[in-house]
């Protein structure tokens, strides 16, 4: 029953000519997911940027008096997975597609801990700390990137900028993974709701009964609903009912059959806006 009340959503703010200010609120499907430090909860590791580095790379050693060399790294959130190896450079590294345009890279790799393409949860492990590549220590080298650009490194809503050059400068204690394996909201659902693979009604999975039912996280997809009363979030939860040869974990349903709440919202029952996936 824990939760943890966070909002997740990305104001632009637009200055024109100089004269004009206008307020945009970036769309959901753009807005980035609630990334989380790359290792373990509670563990202090500082960061430093190289300017030799094109992309708005961080790389983590650990500094709470654990070895950086075999800590677990943590995916920034939930997302596919993608092995590689480039042993003149990244040396063994993971890609996590998060949707929406985003995705992070985990590089130097000791050791991975998924399979290419496994579905992972925030805070799950992807891989271990190491030197591979062109490294010369231990480290993770960490990016975000948004459709395929890197971007100044977010954690828990907060820029890590301006980066620091060298490492003891600047410290980041990880919150990933302490809620034990991902945070549930709580939700009263007014009708039994048919769950699918994805954000559309493509390809049905099952069925989440009526009542209250817990749910991790929300995507934007298709639209359900009425004229009237309509939503486009899609919420991430396990099914009740599964049917045939279909998978009952991580589907989705559609944010429209939310007891309460208005058009294109998702809240829990206490109000909290549920975060991204
Ligand atoms: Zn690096």
């Amino acid at each position: 029953m824990r939760r943890s009340p966070r909002t997740c959503l990305l104001a632009l703010l637009a200055l024109l000519g100089g004269l004009l200010t206008v307020t945009a609120t970036a769309s959901p499907a753009a807005a980035a997911p609630n990334f989380k430090a790359p290792y373990a909860c509670g563990q202090q590791w500082t960061y430093s940027h190289h300017s030799a580095e094109v992309r708005q790379a961080l790389d983590f050693v650990r500094t709470d008096g654990g070895g950086t060399a075999g800590s677990p790294v943590l995916a920034s959130a939930a997302g596919t997975a993608y092995r590689y190896s480039q042993p003149s450079g990244a040396g063994n590294y993971i890609a996590v597609e998060h949707g929406g345009g985003w995705k992070t890279y985990y590089f130097h790799l000791a050791a991975f801990s998924v399979a290419n393409g496994a579905q992972v949860a925030q805070g799950q492990q992807i891989g271990t700390t190491g030197s591979t590549g062109n490294s010369s220590g231990a480290h993770i080298h960490y990016e975000q990137l948004y459709n395929g650009v890197g971007q100044t490194i977010v954690i828990n809503g907060q820029s890590l900028a301006p980066y620091p050059g060298s490492y003891y400068g600047k410290y980041l204690t990880s919150d990933n993974g302490c809620g034990g394996g991902g945070g549930k909201y709580w939700v009263d659902t007014f009708a039994n709701a048919t769950g699918y693979a994805a954000a559309n009604t493509a390809d049905a999975q099952g069925v989440l009964n009526a009542g209250t039912n817990y749910v991790y996280c929300k995507v934007w997809g298709a639209r359900v609903g009425t004229a009237s009363q309509f939503n486009h979030w899609w919420l991430r939860t396990d099914l009740d009912v599964v049917y045939a040869g279909k998978n009952g974990r991580n589907a989705y349903v559609s944010a429209y059959y939310l007891s309460r709440w208005g058009n294109d919202e998702a809240r829990d029952n206490n109000g909290t806006v549920i975060p991204n996936c």
